[in-house]
Formats: structure tokens, sequence, C-alpha cells
């Protein structure tokens, strides 16, 4: 099936199983603003879970923060939000569609990109084992032709983007005969700079009201406790700050479900370090989350890193961890170095002095800092996009059938396991409900009695709850159940008393701080 039909059945499948909803359904919805249901918001409470302990459990030099959304109107002049939090917009004029410049010039890199991997995908059958796709890159014609292609298009955008060269990005945009993908024509307007912070007023009265903005992101908020947290944690340099907070951007072309929302959540932590150390804990902070993101078991070969080619005004490196989404490798987290920039703006503006005493130097300086930004949603959207499965089945009478189910990792899945009885009498279901007042304090669970029991197993499948038991009336007289897996369909006979520790040993996360590096 292509990816876009895989994307909009998961799509579907997040509305109909509880995962996702579009906000303001009943009025029509709201432009890439989303609500999380019942099992949504489950599933994204384990994320979070997963990334808070990682953090500041396994890292005793890292504390957190619960920062406001509203600050300040100066620390967005500070931070260069104000002036410089700009996308390029351009607008197709007979479709009235609003795109970004720079995406549409990406999506075309894409393009080229997906062409040369065609290539080598159809010579990769033809030749089997036999095949060098290194040697098969340097010689086969259009590969070449394609690779010259991408690398005269990759330099002239990286120049336009660096020299914030706007009349450039639309001349590429022409040259490249980029047309609008909902008018096909190439009727272009100028390319634009768009900021894209949303600004509210505060206060009650209209001399006496501040325009003040929705926080763009949540590093802000660290950087203007930087002294406060380091004050009364007495927190010896190198030290972190995470947060997971809301964040507001007024994107322009909100596409691709949850990946681009205008209402969004960010797991950001901020390392504060010795000047001249940050690009040594950049490269180690770069392997801690890549190791994060790949004990989660989907697969190494769907992640890898993108370094920047164009670098913020803050930053003295930049590198992205990017995911095979169905509509291809995107960002899911950004690690940057950002020297001293927001510690030494927020001083200059404050007038307040911003330092770190080092006792080992006998000097203060502006520490240097290393961040770890992921947005809850797009790691989100990366997981159920690597756990949404559709498998064909061999049925007990010879007949194909299919399931969906949602392979999350066990730890993440919003239901760990759902307790059925086989029939809704002969005090079944009294059992069942004994089982779950059991277990109900150490794990999720679910109470389903509806429909025959292959029924109840699918819907267990599609929201992805990795265990089902079953009670039987062999239950009633040996104290037994049987335990369902989700990924095998594989049915074991246990004695009720096993369970919290089959269960548990799967769902710990524990088990899975181990496997990082
Ligand atoms: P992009 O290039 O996709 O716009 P960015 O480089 O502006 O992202 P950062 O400012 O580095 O993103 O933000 C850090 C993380 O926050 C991103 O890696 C992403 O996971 C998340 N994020 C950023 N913007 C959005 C958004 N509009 N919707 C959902 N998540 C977002």
């Amino acid at each position: 099936m292509a990816q876009e039909d895989i994307f909009k059945k998961l799509v579907a499948h997040c509305k109909e199983y509880g995962y996702v909803f579009q906000s303001s359904e009943i009025y029509d919805g709201l432009g890439a603003v989303y609500d999380y249901g019942q099992n949504g918001v489950e599933l994204k409470n384990n994320i979070k879970k997963y990334w808070w302990d990682s953090m500041v459990l396994l890292h005793e030099n890292v504390v957190g923060l619960d920062s406001a959304i509203f600050m300040h109107p100066t620390i967005w002049k500070a931070s260069g939000h104000v002036d410089a939090f700009n996308d390029p917009l351009i607008d197709n004029k007979d479709s009235k569609k609003r795109y970004r410049a720079d995406v549409l010039i990406e999506d075309q890199l894409g393009k080229y990109e997906e062409k040369m991997n065609k290539e080598v995908a159809k010579a990769e059958k033809r030749f089997g084992d036999s095949f060098d796709e290194k040697q098969f890159r340097e010689t086969n014609p259009r590969v070449i032709a394609n690779q010259e292609k991408w690398n005269t298009l990759h330099q002239r955008f990286s120049d336009a983007l660096n020299a914030g060269d706007l009349a450039e990005l639309k001349q590429i945009i022409e040259d490249e005969g980029i047309v609008c993908p909902l008018s096909g024509s190439r009727n272009w307007t100028d390319v634009r700079q768009f900021n894209l912070m949303f600004s509210t007023e505060m206060g009650s009265t209209a001399e006496g009201a501040a325009k003040i903005y929705l926080r763009p992101e949540t590093a802000q908020g660290i950087f203007v406790n930087y002294l406060n947290v380091q004050k009364t944690g007495r927190m010896k340099i190198p030290f972190g700050i995470a947060q997971i907070g809301k964040a507001f951007r007024n994107e322009i072309v909100a596409r691709q479900f949850i990946f681009r929302m205008r209402e969004f959540e960010q797991m950001e932590m901020q390392y504060f370090v010795k000047p001249g150390t940050e690009l040594d804990w950049f490269d180690k902070w770069k392997e801690t989350r890549i190791s994060w993101h790949r004990a989660l078991g989907f697969g190494d070969e769907n992640y890898r890193f993108h370094v920047h080619e164009k670098l913020a005004h803050y930053a003295n490196a930049a590198v992205d961890v990017e995911y095979k989404f169905p509509f291809g490798f995107k960002e899911v987290e950004g690690i940057h170095s950002r020297t001293d920039f927001d510690l030494s703006q927020h001083q200059k503006f404050s007038g307040k002095k911003i330092q770190y005493y080092d006792p080992e130097l006998g000097e203060s300086y502006v520490p240097y800092v290393v961040e770890t930004s992921i947005g809850v949603d797009r790691m989100f959207l990366q997981v159920v996009a690597a756990s949404y499965c559709e498998e064909e089945l061999e049925s007990s009478n010879g007949q194909k059938d299919t399931r969906v189910v949602m392979k999350l990792p066990a730890v993440l899945a919003p239901v760990k396991l759902a307790v059925m009885p086989l029939v809704k009498k002969d005090g079944l279901p009294e059992k069942a409900r004994e089982i779950i007042d059991e277990l109900k304090f150490d794990f999720n669970c679910q109470y389903d009695e509806k429909d025959s029991i292959g029924k109840r197993y699918r819907r267990q499948d599609a929201i992805g709850t990795p265990f089902c038991v079953t009670v039987d009336h062999q239950s009633l007289e040996d104290q037994t159940v049987t335990i369902r897996y989700r990924d095998t369909m594989e049915q074991d006979r246990v004695a009720i008393t096993e369970l919290k520790s089959i269960i548990a040993e799967q769902v710990s996360f524990k088990e899975l701080f181990a496997k990082l590096k």
C-alpha cells in the first residue's frame, strides 16, 4: 500500500480508537489544533514519563522546572524572537494557498532523493546479492544526473538561506518549476517574512494593557530561571534544567496531522556548561538522545542525524534526529549548541548579572548551553506511525483474514491489560472484576465483556493493549486464566497470582532505561 494511504488510515485509526481528535470538531475544527482522547492522553503521559525520568531520574545533575507560558514581553526581544522568529512564506495566486518557501524547496530536494532511491531499489532487485550500492550510485547515469541536480539545488538553497535572500528563494522555486500541489500552477507571489509568534493583551484597561506573547518555545522559561535554580539548588556546572510544557507557533502551513501544530508541547533540557566544553557536551547529548530513541525498538535504520545547513542566530552547532515517517525522514528532535547567546542577552536586557562563579577556576563566566528539544506530539506521531500495522492472518477455516494492530512498546501502551469474562454469567464477570481490583493499582486495566471474545481481542489489538486475560469456567475451579500476547497472538494458561509479575516485567520503565547508553 502507498505510504500516503497508510498515513490516511493511521489518522482515521487515531480518531476511531480515542487517540487524537480534531479540536472543536463539532464546529468544523480549528486548523492544526488537536485534542487527545482517552487513549491518546495515556500514551502521551507515558512518553512524557519516559523522557522526564530519563532526564531527571537518571542524571543527578538534571533538575526539573515548570515555568509559566506568559512571560515578560522583553524576554522575546532579548531572545531575538520578535525580530527573527520568521518563516519565508509564499502564496499561490490561483489556489490562494500559502506555503513555506523553504519547505517547497526541501520537498523538491526530497523528490530528487526519491528518484535516486527508486533506481537503487530497482537495481537491487535485479542484481540480488551481488549488488554493490556504492558502485551503482557512482556509475549509473540516471542516479548521477539526479545527484548533480540535488547538489546544485542544495548549494543554491543553503546560500539563499544563509544570506536571507528572499528574492533568490523565489527564483529557485521558479527555476525548479515547482508547482502548487493544489492548483498545479506556477503563479507565485514574492516571498515574504512572517513572524510565528501569537500575541495577546494582558491587563484590563486599554491604556494599561501590554502586548504579550504565547511562548513559541519553553526554553526561555529555563534561561530566565537559570539563577533561581542554580542558587536554590546549589547546582554546580555542568548541570541541566528540564521542562515539559506547551508552546505556540502560528505555523504558515499546518500539514501532516499532529506533525506541525499551532499549539503543541515540548520537552526541552538546557545543559549549562563551561565555555569551550560545549562541543564535547553537544556530542555527548547527541549520543544520549539517539540511544533514547533507539531503545524503543523501532529499528535503528529508521533514524538518522541531519546536520543543519543554516545555523540559527544563537547556535554554533545543531543537529536534528530524524525518523522515517510515512512521508519521509523528518525531524523529531533538535540538539543545539546555543553558546552563551541567551543568557548574555538576558543579562543585557534585564541589567542583572547572570553568571556562574567557578570555584575551580576562581572566576565568573556566562555559561554556555547545549539544548535538547523534542516535541511531545511529534514523538507521539512517530510512535503511532511506527506501531500501526495491518496484518494478514490465516484463519482456522483456511480463509484469509486481516487485523489492525498497534504494536506499541508495552511500556508506552495506554491500556496494559484487558480482562474479559468468557461469558457474562456464572460468576465469571465477578472473577474478572476481582482480578482488576487486584491489579489496577499497578497497571491501567480495562474490563471488557461485550461481543465475542474474538472481536474483543481485535478491539484491544487496535488500541495496542499488550495483554488480554480471559476468565473462563476453569478459572473458578483452579484459579488460572489465559493470557494472550498481542504481537504473537499466542496464549498461555497461567495462575492468576502470576499475572502481576508477567506483566510488570514487560511494561517496566526500568527495563527500558537499562537499554540506554
Ligand atoms: P521545524 O523545522 O519542523 O519547524 P524547528 O526546527 O522549528 O522545527 P525547534 O524549534 O527546534 O523546531 O523545536 C524543537 C522540536 O519541537 C522539534 O524537533 C519538534 O519536535 C517540535 N516542534 C516544533 N514545531 C512544532 C510544531 N509546529 N508542531 C509540533 N511540534 C513541533
